[in-house]
């Protein structure tokens, strides 16, 4: 009797055999269920087999999922997954599991695509956005990837939209990746917009649980013709796939930060060169990864210097310093006297600030009490409406206290700025004025960042107050002025990638600023305006800046001059998790007495020590050569398991996005 061997969505590094029970025709790549333990499990078939070595102790497969057979492609990508991020198969395979039928119903008629039409509504192309285009058709036979790396506001989603109308009108299938669907939202007006009687389909984790389904298959059957997703999207069968697109490639959405720690852009590259297709990476902001690769000429690049509305002008940018300037409420005179007179003039301004709730912390001006969160090792936010102390790493809020627990003073003041200590400040300065702050608090419902931009189009906005939700893709002709608060606190950071996403999360601000016919004024409120990340931002030149961080991260040996693995553990106990990885630091020791050119540095504490009661550390692994770090990772994986306790959580994060 044949057996099925199946990865099973469980984080275990074995795969599971079960017998085929007759008149069940399953092969690999089927989506089965079957018992594990006391449960019922959907699983994947990787291999069938005569026999096992388990002999007639095996369970049957019960049943075989409602849903289609994973094509090898994407059997092949989980594998990818599984063996390049050390994780366990079973749940690289259930990232690629399509989304199951609650029960079986009639199958509706795949509605027949229609051959796209010349839209109306899309402009013609400028002569950088007809070079890109080119250059885009050109790096494809050589099967180069392409950086597409142009200005906010340079028009890259009308050249995204005419490779794709080009592909589709040879048959084939568009995938575009997106960093988040609802910060944008009129992307998908327009794509539609733009590729009328295209059947274009969205695929991302707000979607209710049906029309994602249904979305899914239209993409697997190959009836969509465009795929419009965030990173789980680069997990779904695509049979006509010609083109693929990587908006905003440098953001960190694209890395899923739990669970198996993949990114969707790098796969998106896997599956373009595996599939031969054509793809696109764009950014006004390119990521260091891919900015060495296109200054190493391993991919092609084409540039859309200016922006694309003839009439628009780049902002200028000032720097008034914070210290000592007689800020009040955190703003400064230079950024008061600016948003009056936008407010004179009936334009827009943007106020960015990248701290939600009303202020950082509360401390005692007795005694230096800080109030901090029992479980995490960070202090506790101020948030008003309700007032709470509520903690950001975890769900923890608290009423605020009267008084010092520490000394018993009741002189207990808000320290720093928050979105809501900025509303109401602005607020009381200009009574008259229409504010709206856009933040986590204010945007939970779904469509109410479709609602704010409704607002600013109908001019029901004066000014917006808001973190780096509103850094994003959104185009807002009134906006005429920028005021950015509190980025200093980056250049603190100990992060590696502070810097490099600081320069892009400015770039993108500043582009809110002035995008019609209406001059932009940046103004950004720092103590360090020397600093080569507003020197860059004055002079709209992120390419040099992008060359200067390389040339400082070649120095340090970090990437992308090198490749990096990170051992994370968590327990609650910190000698737990001090012993686990001094272990763990011990055993690389060992296997690398080879001399393989991998470099393990000792345990350090995790930039956020304790979170929810979990004490953190890690151990990082990095070498020069990619291939040397990947053919330790799985060796220094298995001694770790042998020798891990079940008092510690542990996983590698691979290509870390921050350490
Ligand atoms: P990006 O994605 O590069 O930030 P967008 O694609 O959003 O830029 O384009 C910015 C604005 O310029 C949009 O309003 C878009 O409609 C407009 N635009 C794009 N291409 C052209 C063009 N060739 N002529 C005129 N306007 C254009
Ligand atoms: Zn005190
Ligand atoms: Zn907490």
């Amino acid at each position: 009797m044949a057996i099925a061997r199946v990865a099973m969505p469980i984080a275990a590094w074995q795969l599971f055999d079960y017998w085929i029970p007759d008149g069940l025709a399953i092969a690999r790549g089927e989506v089965v269920r079957a018992h594990l333990g006391s449960q019922r499990r959907i699983g994947v078939v990787i291999a069938i087999d005569p026999r096992s070595e388990f002999g007639d102790r095996v369970q049957p497969i019960e049943a075989m999922a409602d849903v289609p057979r994973l094509p090898d492609e994407i059997m092949a990508l989980a594998q990818f997954v599984s063996d390049y991020y050390q994780a366990p198969p079973g749940l690289a395979y259930a990232l690629a599991t399509p989304p199951l039928a609650a029960r079986r119903k009639p199958s509706s008629p795949t509605p027949v695509p229609r051959a796209p039409r010349e839209g109306s509504a899309s402009h013609a192309l400028n002569d950088a956005q007809r070079r890109a285009l080119a250059t885009i058709g050109a790096a494809a036979p050589r099967r180069s990837p392409t950086l597409l790396f142009g200005v906010t506001g340079s028009g890259k989603t009308d050249v995204y939209l005419a490779a794709a109308r080009e592909a589709i009108a040879r048959g084939g299938q568009v995938l575009l990746l997106v960093p988040e669907i609802n910060l944008t939202p009129q992307l998908e007006q327009r794509v539609e917009d733009a590729l009328p009687g295209v059947r274009a389909v969205t695929l991302h984790s707000g979607l209710a649980a049906g029309a994602r389904r249904e979305n899914w298959n239209a993409a697997a059957s190959g009836a969509a013709q465009l795929v419009l997703a965030t990173r789980l999207g680069v997990f779904v069968p695509l049979p006509s796939l010609a083109l693929i697109v990587v908006d905003e490639e440098h953001d960190d959405s694209f890395k899923q930060q739990d669970g198996v720690r993949y990114h969707a852009r790098d796969l998106a590259l896997w599956r373009a060169r595996r599939r031969d297709v054509p793809i696109v990476l764009g950014s006004a902001t390119p990521s260091l990864e891919t900015w060495t690769r296109a200054r190493a000429a391993r991919y092609a690049r084409a540039d859309l210097a200016e922006r694309a509305d003839a009439r628009a002008r780049v902002p200028t940018v000032r720097f008034v310093p914070v210290r000592g300037s007689g800020a009040r409420d955190g703003v400064s005179t230079p950024l008061w006297d600016a948003l009056a007179a936008r407010l004179a003039r009936g334009e827009q301004s943007l106020v960015f600030v990248n701290r939600r709730g009303y202020a950082p912390s509360l401390k005692c001006s007795a005694c230096g009490w800080e109030a901090e969160c029992a479980r995490c090792a960070a202090r506790l936010v101020v948030h008003r409406d309700p007032d709470r102390l509520r903690c950001h790493h975890c769900a923890h809020a608290r009423p605020l206290p009267r008084a010092c627990p520490e000394c018993g003073n009741v002189d207990l003041a808000p320290l720093g700025f928050g979105t809501q200590r900025l509303e109401q400040a602005i607020g009381a300065t200009f009574p008259a004025a229409r504010i709206v702050r856009v933040d986590r608090d204010t945007t939970r419902s779904r469509d109410a960042f479709s609602t704010v931009r409704r607002q600013v189009e109908d001019h029901d906005v004066d000014i917006l107050i808001g973190t780096q939700m509103l850094a994003k893709g959104h185009d807002f002709p009134r906006l005429t002025l920028v005021g950015v608060l509190g980025a200093d606190n980056a250049l603190y950071s100990a992060d590696f990638r502070a810097t490099e996403r600081l320069a892009a999360l400015l770039m993108q601000v500043a582009g809110r600023a002035g995008r019609a016919d209406r001059p932009g004024e940046v103004i950004v409120q720092t103590d360090f305006a020397g600093h080569g990340v507003y020197r860059a931002l004055a002079a709209h030149d992120y390419a040099a800046f992008a060359d200067e961080l390389v040339a400082e991260r070649r120095a340090a040996q970090l990437p992308p001059a090198s490749r990096v693995a990170l051992l994370v553990a968590e327990a609650h106990a910190r000698e737990d998790v001090d012993r686990f990885l001094d272990t763990a630091f011990a055993c690389a020791g060992d296997l690398r007495a080879s001399g393989d050119g991998v470099d393990v540095f000792p345990p350090v504490p995790a930039s956020l020590a304790r979170r929810r009661g979990f004490e953190r550390g890690h151990v990082l692994a990095q070498s020069v050569k990619r291939s040397a770090l990947h053919a330790f990772l799985p060796r220094w994986r298995e001694a770790i398991a042998v020798r891990a306790s079940a008092r510690v959580r542990w996983t590698l994060d691979v290509d870390p996005i921050s350490f």
